[in-house]
């Protein structure tokens, strides 16, 4: 017997799900979503710096007129990889821009860098 399977692989940082979410129209659109899966990993970067360090560096560098965007920016900033994944599932199945019969099926998964092994995460 032979499976095929297509697999959209969509990547960001910390895999966060809020800034996948165009992407995730445009897939579904033109592709037709059967099934989302959210896989983020241990020891991720996003787990080393808060979302106000970025705004802090950013302002540094821009002038104050954009101060107002970069505070309402979400940088993704995470401290617990579990949680996350938790978190953006919930964020999922509230935001009415992605069809509920893929966010009410939506898998949330966290890749072990150490072990290789890919864990559920329950909600
Ligand atoms: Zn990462």
């Amino acid at each position: 017997m032979t499976v095929l399977a297509e697999v959209i692989i969509h990547r960001n940082a910390g895999g966060n799900v809020r800034h996948a979410l165009r992407n995730m129209i445009i897939l579904d659109e033109v592709l037709g979503l059967k099934e989302i899966a959210l896989v983020h990993h241990t020891d991720c970067s996003t787990l080393r710096f808060r979302d106000d360090d970025i705004r802090r560096s950013l302002k540094l560098k821009t002038d104050s007129q954009y101060w107002p965007v970069i505070d309402s920016m979400h940088m993704g900033a995470i401290t617990d990889v579990e949680h996350s994944v938790r978190d953006d599932l919930e964020w999922l199945e509230a935001t009415p821009f992605v069809r509920k019969d893929l966010t009410e099926r939506a898998r949330g998964l966290v890749f072990d860098v150490k072990t290789g092994l890919v864990n559920p995460v329950t909600q």
